[in-house]
């Protein structure tokens, strides 16, 4: 289940952090790093920080934005240095690694990691379902990116090797599950807001003086439910409903 798993760098500034998280994530078994807008890739530093760990780094995937690095994934995670003040739910990394492995049982998952100096934003945050901290002296809590990397793969890999064995019984019970009531995937769901904020616009929506406040609103709202695709199609069912009447009353 690890496989299903995509460590996500985005727009890292130095080659040796995805040189040393590759060897990270390859200690810990696991292969799919995907590189949002690296500054720097591919480089000799990074092939001789990632000490063997090359093929790692030569399948490593790169794409200009972390829409497009979480394609196909139902569960994404964001990684945060601090406690956000925001509506997205916290977990530690060991709650975090339980509950990744347990949707990579069913389907592709990521862990997103933010540059070294600012992190990610918070329109990258808002792509998540929830973030994890790795509780450190809050004095000094912002770790090395790839060390972020190398305490979260261990957690996964701890996660793996205890799920290993209800495996069985875990894949019986989710062969039994109608398609449709398994995740949406992260482009389902961005699909699923496209269509929620041109319906609002449609409908003349105006429910405050700020609307990007109330969209940001409705993502962590949507994000926390963690849908299935039965419901998306549901809500884009209301939604074009919405739109048809609207359109139908002018
Ligand atoms: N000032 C930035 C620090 C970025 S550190 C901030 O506050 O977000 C670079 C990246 O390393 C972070 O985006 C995150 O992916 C990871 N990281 C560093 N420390 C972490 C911690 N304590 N818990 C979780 N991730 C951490």
């Amino acid at each position: 289940m690890l496989e299903n798993i995509r460590i996500v760098l985005v727009n890292t500034s130095h080659p040796g952090n995805i040189g040393a998280a590759a060897r990270a994530m390859k200690n810990m078994g696991l292969t799919k790093l995907v590189l949002v807008d690296p500054n720097d890739h591919p480089s000799f530093e990074a092939y001789s920080r990632a000490a063997g760990a090359d093929d790692v780094l030569g399948d490593a995937v790169v794409v200009k934005t972390l829409a497009e690095a979480v394609v196909g994934c139902t569960w994404v995670m964001g990684t945060s240095a601090r406690e956000r003040t925001v509506q997205w739910p916290m977990m530690q990394p060991r709650e975090c690694a339980a509950e990744t492995m347990k949707q990579a049982a069913q389907a592709e998952a990521a862990i997103v990691f933010g540059r070294e100096r600012t992190g990610l934003t918070n329109e990258e945050l808002e792509q998540c379902q929830a973030l994890v901290n790795i509780p450190t002296n809050p004095d000094f809590s912002s770790l090395n990116v790839a060390s972020a990397v190398q305490v979260l793969s261990y957690e996964l890999r701890l996660a793996a090797l205890d799920l290993s064995v209800s495996t069985e019984a875990e894949s019986e019970k989710i062969a039994s599950k109608h398609l449709n009531d398994i995740p949406a995937t992260a482009d389902q769901v961005d699909g699923m807001y496209q269509h929620l904020f041109k319906m609002l616009e449609d409908v003349e929506f105006t429910g405050s003086s700020n609307p990007e406040i109330i969209k940001r609103r409705l993502k962590g709202l949507f994000n926390r439910a963690h849908l299935t695709k039965r419901e998306v199609s549901i809500l884009r069912g209301i939604y074009s409903a919405a739109q048809g009447r609207k359109s139908a009353r002018k």
